[in-house]
């Protein structure tokens, strides 16, 4: 698909709109090239023509066999509008629900946060107003909305609990037991590296002992822990309790209020390991289904049956878990509304105490992107989403944080919902972006916020691959050094 733009620099917002229609497609931008008259391939246009005192906003789309096109004179501050991106996106917008017949349920929302905007309209505008504006301006359906507004006000109560030097550790386990058909992480299947896991561990016991340091001589107070990946309990027992122990002894966990371990894949998952994490005071973890159809489970390449996931989420309550999470996919290849009904089902039976719902991300790097493998329809991801939503809510489990992601299909969103007291403070302080992370592991991403709630942060990188992380070791730790420079610069600017 081609996109042309005409006098006019939204290539940014506009590729992203084009996309919501055509996730499949990759899109070539040109700028400034004329509309060719008849093209063969899908070809979108946005321009922007000054005449007089008018700036005029023109939107083509052609296939080769059909036009369509829209007008419109820009109005200055419409819904607050400081230039006219917002609404030449709307003419486009119109077109291409026109040509495609498809309504996206975001309308042309297409940043990753929803929430953090209806709460910068509330600012602006006060409630009633900015709900309006909300989707009138941006198309956004009644029922998203209602969800945005839902999910605004329990995430508000939740990071009203965030202390002003309070912050969260992320420990990055990036091994997994095999590679899932959607991931696009940076993640490596056991069977290539296991060799690399016990070096792995070294070093991260090491980093998270520097990370540690850099909390006490800031002063930092340790709110929540995250120990993801890849997928945690590939470790032995034995090697997770080594990172568990390490962080134990770095950090003062007296006011922490939660520690996750994504327990992720059930097939990793052992009455050894669980009862390991019980003795380190873990408590929260995350079994991950993303389906509970066998088939569809197979075409992702997850190496474990639903039986598998039965069994898991019995052996973790007989452990002793008492606040379990359970991650599902909507729009997974094989997978449609009816299937996915079951597997909310089937999840919802089992009474978990949060339960996240996400929509497949068309990534680049992952495996059924690079070989095309087709995905549910935009209109099929909607109705599972409508079930998953009506369903939860309807058994009381409420939506605290959400976001969505770029390539996500019909342009949907990801939702974690939870029992009352069951929120995981960690995702919604993630989300808000308003608290430093301190990150450990490859891959990880440091995350200084200034204290101050000004909203500026810096982020700090490690380096990517177990390997690189292993063997640039000192690199890392040099890195971990700056991070406390830059909080203090933050203090004291
Ligand atoms: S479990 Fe997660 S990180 Fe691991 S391969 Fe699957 S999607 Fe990637």
């Amino acid at each position: 698909m081609n996109l042309i733009l005409e006098n006019n620099p939204f290539h940014y917002e506009l590729e992203k709109l084009c996309r919501l229609f055509y996730p499949e497609e990759s899109i070539c931008v040109l700028e400034n090239r004329g509309i060719p008259e008849a093209p063969d391939t899908l070809t979108a246009y946005a321009g922007l023509q000054k005449t007089g005192g008018t700036l005029h906003m023109t939107a083509r789309l052609l296939d080769g066999q059909t036009e369509h096109t829209a007008e419109a004179d820009y109005i200055p501050n419409l819904y607050g509008d400081k230039n006219p991106e917002r609404q030449l996106a709307e003419l486009l917008y119109g077109l291409l629900v026109q040509q495609t017949g498809f309504t996206p349920q975001w309308g042309i929302l297409t940043g990753v946060r929803p929430v953090k905007l209806l709460r910068n309209l509330i600012g602006q505008y006060g409630q009633e107003k900015a709900l309006n504006v909300f989707q009138k301006a941006y198309h956004v359906s009644e029922r998203k909305m209602e969800l945005a507004r839902l999910t605004m006000d329990n995430e508000r109560q939740l990071l009203s609990r965030e202390k002003p030097n309070g912050f969260s550790l992320y420990i990055g386990i990036p091994f997994c037991p095999s590679r899932c058909a959607y991931c696009s992480f940076v993640s490596t299947t056991v069977e290539k590296t296991i060799q690399l896991i016990p070096d792995y561990v070294a070093c991260l016991c090491k980093e998270i002992q520097a990370a540690g340091r850099t909390a006490r001589d800031l002063h930092l107070t340790l709110q929540s822990v995250y120990m993801g990946g890849g997928t945690p309990t590939t470790l032995t027992a034995a090697q997770m309790d080594r990172v568990l122990a390490a962080v134990q002894s770095s950090f003062d966990l007296s006011e922490c209020l939660e520690f996750t371990v994504e327990a992720g894949r059930p097939d990793t998952i052992t009455e050894e390991k669980l009862q390991g994490l019980i003795r380190r005071g873990i408590t929260r973890i995350s079994i991950n289904p993303q389906t509970m159809q066998d088939r569809v489970l197979q075409a992702i390449g997850r190496r474990h049956t639903v039986q598998q996931v039965f069994d898991a989420f019995q052996m973790a309550r007989e452990a002793g878990f008492r606040d379990i999470n359970m991650d599902l996919i909507a729009g997974l290849p094989l997978d449609t509304p009816a299937g996915f009904a079951d597997t909310v089902d089937k999840v919802c039976a089992l009474e978990p105490e949060s339960i996240t719902v996400h929509t497949l991300s068309l990534k680049r790097s992952s495996r059924i992107f690079q070989e095309k493998v087709k995905p549910a329809s935009g209109a099929d991801v909607a109705k599972m989403l409508d079930y998953a939503g009506t369903k939860l809510i309807g058994g009381g489990w409420h939506p605290y944080y959400l976001y969505r992601q770029t390539r996500i299909l019909g342009g949907m969103e990801n939702v974690g919902f939870a029992k009352p007291g069951a929120e995981s403070f960690y995702n919604a302080a993630i989300m808000d972006e308003s608290q430093t992370v301190l990150a450990c592991g490859a891959g990880a991403g440091t995350k200084v916020c200034d204290p101050s709630g000004s909203g500026r942060l810096v982020r700090v990188y490690n380096f990517k691959y177990p390997h690189e992380y292993i063997s640039r070791y000192r690199e890392v730790l040099e890195r971990k050094a700056k991070v406390k420079q830059i909080y203090e610069q933050f203090l004291f600017s």
